[in-house]
């Protein structure tokens, strides 16, 4: 097939017939984030580049590897978004919303560019739902974060689903722990790959994050951030778990979980499906205290988490979860003739102006062609209009699912739709 018509690799056309199932799951994420206060945020597709480079961070593979970056026709260099948090960050700073009332809760729903190698839940173009809670320091904060994305999940079918939790300190803390991962990684620096060879001198916690099998290996023996936790932040950890207990939500300590991103402090923790083979998380999220200020933003702390759209649905797909009936025609004229495809254009009009999905033959087809049509769209009812029925006024409405008929009034038939689809509910 020509390159021109086949979609760039590693991204995806969600087609009508699933598009529904999408919307599902992100009006159920908004609608559970507003439960807990959060409202949407809408920021650009692009930022500067360096809103990226400074807030992911320039050792993380997003920043060396992933990133889509281009020069504009006016020479400033834009990045299309790998992820929402910094653009969301950047936007809270400018338009002042962190100097009001503190806590700002804000979510969104958005597509994010990175270029990867493409395989089942990894792609170069998907989509984010996420949320961002600025000014929280307790950390009640985290575990309610973290009760909103499992409650998201919960909403949506997923369940059998596990919690990790992890701290990964603040800089002090980060600071001793990264001396003694450099001392352990340095003992077996032949067996690193060349990347993480490379952040063994700018971050030798990346490594832990690694995906390659080799480091993996070497990463398991490595000394654990739990090890190296300065007071406060083990205090924070520990209330984090205290909240989780009492929300009757059950997790496992993984000290491996450090993120891919440079800016988390403290908590962190990914929610992980055991369903969709390889790329397993299917959220991601924590603590990120020291972001906002460093964006030139107030001193104040701050957390977050990111789910993966695509990777959710994989895991709805193989677990075979149920998604809500989508909506289907609700009457469908077949027309015999110029004149009642007229009348059926006032008719439909109207019905859809009182919410009825209505529909009629716009290409001019045969009776029989029109009927397979409105059988192929799983029309719940279909009517015939010809001269005749304009004429007296009447026609018959057929229900599709049990062939019954019933004869209406043409004037009344939005308040028949409206008894048949009552009487067939109940
Ligand atoms: P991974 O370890 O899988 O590369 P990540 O740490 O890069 O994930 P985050 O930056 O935390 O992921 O993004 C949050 C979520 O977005 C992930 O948990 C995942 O569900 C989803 N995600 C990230 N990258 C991709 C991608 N290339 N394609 C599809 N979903 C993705
Ligand atoms: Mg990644």
């Amino acid at each position: 097939m020509a390159e021109i018509n086949r979609a760039v690799k590693g991204t995806n056309d969600i087609l009508p017939d699933s598009s529904a199932k999408y919307t599902f799951i992100e009006s159920k994420m908004l609608e559970t984030a507003s439960l807990y206060g959060f409202r949407e945020i809408r920021v650009p597709t692009f930022e500067h580049t360096e809103v990226f480079v400074k807030n992911v961070g320039d050792t993380t593979d997003i920043v060396q590897k992933e990133m889509y970056t281009f020069t504009d026709k006016g020479g400033r260099s834009i990045t299309l978004r790998p992820e929402l948090t910094a653009g969301t960050v950047r936007s809270v700073i400018e338009h002042g919303l962190v100097n009001g009332a503190l806590p700002v809760k804000v979510c969104y729903l958005g597509g994010c560019y990175r270029y990867e190698k493409p395989q089942a839940g990894r792609l170069r173009e998907f989509h984010q739902f996420g949320v961002e809670c600025f000014g929280a320091a307790s950390p009640a904060a985290d575990a309610e974060i973290i009760c909103l994305a499992k409650q998201s999940l919960n909403e949506i079918g997923i369940n059998d689903i596990s919690l990790e939790i992890n701290s990964i300190g603040c800089p002090d803390c980060r600071n001793e722990y990264g001396k003694a991962l450099k001392r352990y990684f340095e003992k077996n620096i032949d067996k690193l790959c060349d990347t993480c060879k490379d952040r063994l001198n700018r971050n030798p916690m990346r490594i832990l994050d690694c995906k390659n099998p080799e480091c993996k290996e070497i990463a398991k023996d490595a000394p654990t951030v739990l090890d190296y936790l300065c007071d406060d932040c083990a205090e924070h950890f520990d209330g984090v778990k205290k909240h989780l207990d009492a929300a009757g939500v059950k997790y496992t300590v993984n000290p491996r979980i450090v993120r891919g991103l440079d800016y988390y402090t403290k908590t962190v923790f990914e929610f992980v499906s055991g369903d969709i083979g390889a790329q397993s998380t299917v959220c991601g999220g924590g603590r990120y205290d020291g972001l906002v200020k460093s964006m030139g933003g107030p001193d104040i702390p701050a957390l977050g988490f990111a789910m993966g759209i695509e990777r959710l649905m994989l895991t709805l797909q193989n677990t075979n979860a149920p998604f809500p009936e989508e909506d289907k025609c609700d009457l469908y004229i077949a027309t015999l003739g110029d004149n009642a495809q007229k009348e059926a254009t006032k008719i439909c009009t109207a019905l859809r102006s009182d919410g009825y999905e209505a529909g009629f033959d716009i290409c001019n087809r045969g009776l029989k062609a029109q009927m397979k049509y409105a059988d192929k769209i799983g029309a719940l009812y279909t009517m015939v209009l010809g001269d005749n029925e304009i004429a007296s006024g009447e026609a018959k409405l057929k229900c599709m699912e049990n062939g019954e008929e019933t004869t209406v009034k043409l004037s009344e038939l939005s308040d028949t739709l409206f008894e048949l689809k009552c009487k067939s509910v109940f």
